[in-house]
């Protein structure tokens, strides 16, 4: 890993340099969301400071920057995922706000009484609850790909799920709870042979793994802006073209339409159609940012240091007296979830915030994957681009005095 030079990234996120009671900041929670790099932090202060203006509207010099370099953000996003089009970039408020938005327009386009929507037993709520409000609107069914004990899904039991019902497959690409990869890849290929469309949650995928949806061929892909070092308030829907235009539009409003009478109203072509409002301005063009900070690095070797951590963090783990990992699949990013026998999560979680440590406890707003592993929550670690081994050891020496305390 030579050429990835772990002390120049940490200087370039300010907030690791701060103490969180007397201590070293150390935190691990960055499947909750990601620290920002100076250079984003920059870029907010610049678009206030020098560019602050609504996009889309105006003729004058402000709304003419700020619209340019919103609309840069969409082709870096284009250019980060490999999409065919810029317009096949929709920019939402986040993962949560782009997947309401497809459950709602994919819904009203192609789903009727009968049909099935196919999500796996490893979703986030996101993935889950607006399925089932459309599932509940519509008379269709919620079918769900199931998962065993090591947290990955049962393949065979996926190709029996889908059918000529199933008129959409929509699964995570990571689990943010269990850390496991989905063969997304395969996933889509199965589902393809029904001519079955895909959408891959990629909330937890697109800050670790380096991802081209014309190679996948995704029919749709999501993610959120805070998850992948830019600010929060902003995400992405990736679509492909004919899907998108066979969709109705979300919320009305302005930047939406064509054209508006009191009789009728014609919408926007793409990705207007799809953008009501004044968007999160700011977060928006910063997302452009924080893509190229990651770009300049390269996610590949993000990608090789953080899997080289996560072993390092497993290993380490592995010595905690009392340990129980929950989530062991064979091809995991960046996530452990684990329980120490006796004790209770949340505890464990405020004794190491005394030491200075972030990480999370509880459901993980995936509760599901709880109830079938009959646990309540679990401790989260969550590695990022910056942190390291020596924040690893501090953990394992938390966990170990966390527990004598406890125990
Ligand atoms: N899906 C997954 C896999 C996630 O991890 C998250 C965030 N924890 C979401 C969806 C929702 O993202 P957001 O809260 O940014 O909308």
């Amino acid at each position: 890993m030579k050429n990835y030079d772990i002390h120049k990234i940490r200087a370039d996120f300010p907030i690791l340099k701060r103490e969180v009671n007397g201590k070293p900041l150390v935190y691990f929670d960055n499947g909750a969301t990601t620290q920002k790099p100076q250079v984003v932090i920059d870029a907010i202060t610049n678009y206030y400071t020098n560019m602050n203006s609504n996009v889309h509207r105006g003729v004058h010099y402000l709304s003419q920057i700020s619209t340019d370099a919103f609309e840069v953000t969409r082709r870096k996003v284009q250019a980060f995922i490999n999409a065919k089009h810029d317009y096949e970039i929709i920019i939402t408020k986040g993962t949560t706000d782009g997947l309401n938005l497809l459950a709602h327009c994919f819904g009203k386009a192609f789903v009727t009484a009968g049909d099935e929507i196919l999500i796996s037993a490893m979703e986030h709520h996101s993935n889950i609850v607006p399925w089932q409000m459309l599932c509940e609107e519509k008379g269709a069914f919620l079918k769900v790909i199931p998962m065993n004990e090591q947290g990955e899904l049962d393949m065979d039991a996926y190709k029996q799920l889908l059918s000529a019902k199933t008129k959409l497959v929509s699964v995570t690409y990571v689990s943010n709870s269990l850390g496991t990869i989905n063969p997304i890849a395969e996933m889509i290929r199965l589902a393809h042979e029904r001519q079955i469309p895909v959408a891959v949650d990629a909330a937890q995928a697109i800050q670790h793994i380096p991802i081209d949806v014309q190679e996948l061929d995704a029919d749709f892909l999501l993610f959120s802006g805070h998850k992948v070092y830019a600010p929060t308030g902003v995400g992405v829907l990736y679509g492909k073209e004919a899907l998108l235009n066979a969709m109705p539009p979300y919320q009305g409003g302005g930047d939406m339409i064509k054209e508006v009478t009191f009789e009728k109203t014609t919408y926007n072509e793409l990705p207007f159609k799809f953008e009501a409002g004044t968007p999160n301005i700011e977060a928006g063009i910063c997302l452009a940012d924080a893509l190229d900070y990651i770009s300049e690095i390269g996610l590949e070797e993000i990608a090789a240091y953080e899997h080289e951590l996560l072993a390092y963090a497993t290993a380490a783990l592995s010595k905690v007296p009392g340990i129980r990992f929950i989530g062991t699949a064979k091809e995991k990013s960046s996530v452990i979830s684990f329980l120490i026998t006796g004790t209770h999560p949340y505890d464990i979680g405020v004794i190491l915030d005394k030491l200075g440590i972030a990480v999370r406890t509880g459901h993980h707003c995936a509760q599901p994957v709880m109830d079938q592993f009959g646990i309540p929550g679990t401790i989260r670690m969550s590695l990022a681009m910056y942190n390291t081994k020596e924040e690893v050891d501090s953990l394992v020496a938390g966990l170990i005095r966390a527990a004598n305390m406890l125990l």
